[in-house]
């Protein structure tokens, strides 16, 4: 048996299971099994090491682990590096961990739109921020400018990775919501926790939102009114987790039967 899993804490409500498991049933991969791995911090180390030797081929690592889990691998990606988290291990037969973080090619993938010369507004300076800030600056886009509730968290963020802190948020080719604003229902408040206005929205041509829940959020319902493009959590999630897969057992990922299962939850 092939083992992988998603290491968390908690990681109950993970749709990762049900996606991974999706993909590798629709490859017929029969002696692959995809698990949820709780464990809480104090025992992260050791028991991440304790994988390989167990039939782990991989796991992905979620909140609150994925800094501790680049720290603990034995090599790491650049992306991983420049980032300072990662998303995805891979455990070879002698023991060895490597390090990856597919969150940034995965929000690359999911927007699916040539990013050169494009200008991006990023809300967030938090975990995903900076996976978001790194792969857009890779991708080519032109500026990246970043907002946050704590200016002072931006200003660092932009610093680190060449991009623009902005005082107040400002119309650009694509916004990324990274925030977590929208993962708890706050009606009527979501788009003033941004520092938005539906105005505002309508400038943008594509608009994404990391959050995902049941309803659409009132970013995204105020970007699809506006007649922007819109993508939502769950297609990152997806393309995050088809890259993991891919990189775990080098077969190119069903991406229809994933969006599929991590859309069931729903
Ligand atoms: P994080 O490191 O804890 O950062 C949280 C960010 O949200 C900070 O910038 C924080 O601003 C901001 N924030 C929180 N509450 C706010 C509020 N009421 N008003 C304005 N700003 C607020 O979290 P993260 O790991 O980056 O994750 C952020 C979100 O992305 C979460 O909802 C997570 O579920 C989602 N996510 C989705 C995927 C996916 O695959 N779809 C992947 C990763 C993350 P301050 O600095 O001012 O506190």
């Amino acid at each position: 048996m092939h083992r992988l899993g998603v290491l968390g804490w908690p990681v109950a409500h993970s749709r990762s299971p049900a996606m991974q498991n999706a993909a590798l049933a629709a490859l017929g991969m029969a002696d692959w099994h995809y698990q949820l791995l709780p464990v809480p911090p104090e025992l992260l180390a050791q028991t991440t090491r304790g994988l390989g030797g167990a039939g782990f081929v991989g796991a992905n690592v979620t909140i609150p682990h994925k800094q501790a889990a680049l720290a603990l691998a034995d090599s790491a990606s650049e992306a991983a590096r420049t980032i300072g988290a990662a998303n995805t291990l891979t455990f070879a037969a002698d023991g060895a961990i490597a390090a990856e973080n597919t969150d940034a090619p995965g929000l690359i993938a999911a927007i699916g739109e040539p990013l050169a010369g494009k200008r991006a507004l990023v809300l967030g300076a938090g975990g995903s921020a900076r996976a978001a800030v790194w792969a857009l600056r890779e991708a080519g886009a032109a500026e990246v400018a970043i907002w946050n509730r704590t200016g002072e968290r931006a200003a660092a963020l932009a610093h680190e990775l060449g991009a623009r802190a902005v005082g107040e948020p400002q119309g650009a080719d694509l916004l990324v919501n990274c925030t977590a604003v929208g993962l708890a229902p706050a009606p009527g408040e979501e788009l003033a926790q941004l520092g938005l206005t539906a105005a505002l929205v309508g400038e943008f041509e594509t608009v994404v939102d990391l959050v995902y829940r049941e309803e659409p959020t009132e970013l995204l319902a105020a970007a699809q009114a506006q007649g922007a493009r819109t993508l939502d959590g769950l297609e990152m999630l997806v393309a995050q987790g088809a890259l993991s897969f891919e990189l775990w057992t080098g077969r190119e990922a069903p991406l229809d039967a994933m969006r599929e299962a991590a859309r069931a939850g729903q």
